[in-house]
């Protein structure tokens, strides 16, 4: 179906992008194989590696790949949890590390321009300089803007704040072929046509390559505080949350988290979680410009949990105990991926949690597995994770992964079809890419499947667009 690089191709590639960024060598091309997903598949190597400096350089690359029908995978940080990035047909990777220039601040309309190969971390860092603020935050500083937007990036601020696709104003895009696209602007509003900017919004390098995007940034909230609420059972910290929207707060975050986990991961750290009492914790963070206003809400937040089953609370006031949650919190997955087979991505309409959770229980049970699961509360979106392990006595022990495979993927597909009966989804941010493919079905109707196919048929004719993603 696509052809092979040959000599030819990478001399144009050379005449693009200059010598140093056009990469054949096996050593230099095998780091751009494989995202953060744990259980890659083998053998996704690219032909070719090239890091474009400017749009005109992605154009003319697109253009040649298109002539030759090649595959062109486009990759940002590579810290992606669905294998997007993973060049499974060879090809080339684009990869988009040189395009990381902040352009502009433009104080006025409260919005950055930035170039696609820009990180989460350099960002906050550049709109902090300037006294702005961006809410959402996935976990990992190390991706770039190009691949938060193709992926639709979310994080535990959701909830209060929205995802990527929120904060994304305009975009420039170049096509299969070459051509080059700005849908959106410095605006608000847009009812102008059809929406090209949420297309490309998520869209997993499948329908362009994303070079630059206009991001709205907002003023600073003042003041955080961080809440820790342990609870005896799941049950009783989720039936927690509603019940907190309903008192009209809108948290920063609410995310739950099991003191298994809790405890791995301050080992794996050397730090202190603020409890240990309880099987569950509720991490709550509030923002407001007024220390009043947080302390009503705290305070308000204590009554009705600890009306409700809390076993105790604990508010993280200063910036280094909050810090220290946080930290614990973002690096659970690092703690206990040596062992995870993978981490779903589920999300549910909020009020679903609790009965989803119950089925995650029952069949953890029914198939004798450990599934610790943690995640967005306060948005629905949970990240159970499907392990090789058991946990005893505070320790993560191995099992063999031949044993249980069959009852993982039993599990994985009846928690899916949990989610879809309740309304859900099989991804609410990590996207679908390459490792979660096999389940769209189980999320979409078939008819939005080939309306998604057609669109894809429209803007890529050919295919070579991060083929083998998604469908
Ligand atoms: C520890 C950890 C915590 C995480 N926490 C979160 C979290 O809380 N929320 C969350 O949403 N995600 C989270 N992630 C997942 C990951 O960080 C996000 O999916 C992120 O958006 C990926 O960005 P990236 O630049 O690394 O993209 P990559 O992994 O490089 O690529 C992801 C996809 O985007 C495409 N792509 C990349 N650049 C472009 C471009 N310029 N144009 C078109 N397509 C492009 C790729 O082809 C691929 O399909 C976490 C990951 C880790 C390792």
């Amino acid at each position: 179906m696509f052809n092979k690089i040959n000599d030819s191709i990478i001399k144009d590639l050379i005449a693009i992008c200059g010598q140093n960024n056009v990469l054949t060598c096996r050593e230099e091309i095998a780091g751009y194989s494989y995202d953060e997903y744990v259980n890659q598949l083998p053998g996704c190597v690219p032909e070719v590696v090239v890091r474009p400096g400017s749009t005109e350089e992605v154009s003319a690359i697109l253009k040649l790949a298109e002539e030759n029908r090649v595959p062109v995978t486009p990759r940002g940080g590579g810290t992606g949890l669905a294998g997007g990035c993973v060049p499974v047909h060879g090809g080339i990777v684009l990869s988009m590390q040189r395009m990381n220039r902040f352009l502009e601040m433009d104080r006025k309309n409260q919005m950055a321009v930035v170039e696609a190969g820009l990180t989460l971390g350099e960002f906050i860092q550049a709109v902090e300089k300037e006294g702005f603020y961006f809410p959402p935050h996935p976990g990992d500083e190390g991706a770039m803007f190009g691949g938060m937007i193709a992926t639709n990036a979310g994080g535990s601020r959701a909830v209060k704040y929205g995802v990527i696709r929120n904060y994304i104003r305009g975009l420039e895009v170049v096509l299969s072929g070459g051509q080059v696209i700005h849908p959106g602007g410095k605006l608000i509003k847009n009812s102008t046509g059809y929406n090209l900017l949420h297309l490309f919004i998520g869209s997993e390098g499948t329908l362009g390559v994303i070079t630059r995007a206009i991001v709205q940034v907002m003023t600073r909230p003042t003041f955080l505080r961080t809440m820790v609420i342990p609870f005896n059972s799941i049950e009783q910290a989720i039936d927690n949350v509603p019940l907190i929207f309903e008192k009209g707060i809108v948290p920063m975050a609410v995310e739950f988290v099991g003191l298994d986990v809790i405890q791995l991961t301050e080992k794996h750290l050397n730090l202190n979680w603020p409890s240990h009492q309880g099987e569950v914790h509720l991490m709550v963070i509030v923002d407001s410009p007024s220390e009043d206003d947080l302390s009503r809400m705290t305070d308000q937040i204590a009554d009705v949990v600890l009306e409700n089953g809390a076993v105790d609370v604990f508010v993280a006031d200063t910036k280094a105990k909050q810090d220290e949650v946080l930290k614990i919190r973002s690096e659970i997955y690092e703690a206990i991926k040596k062992e995870t087979v993978d981490i779903l991505d589920i999300c549910v309409p909020r009020s679903e949690i609790p009965g989803h959770m119950r089925k995650v229980q029952e069949v953890a049970q029914r198939y004798d597995l450990w599934l610790p699961s943690f995640g967005h509360a306060g948005d629905g979106n949970i990240h159970i994770h499907l392990m090789k392990a058991r946990y005893e006595k505070g320790q993560m022990v191995p099992v063999s992964y031949e044993e249980i495979k069959d009852r993982l993927e039993a599990a994985r597909q009846e928690l899916f079809k949990d989610a879809a009966a309740r309304g859900g989804v099989i991804s609410g941010e990590h996207g679908i890419g390459l490792y979660k493919k096999n389940y769209l079905s189980l999320s979409l109707e078939a008819g939005q499947i080939e309306m998604m196919k057609r669109i894809k048929q429209a803007l890529d004719p050919q295919g070579i667009l991060n083929p083998g993603k998604i469908f």
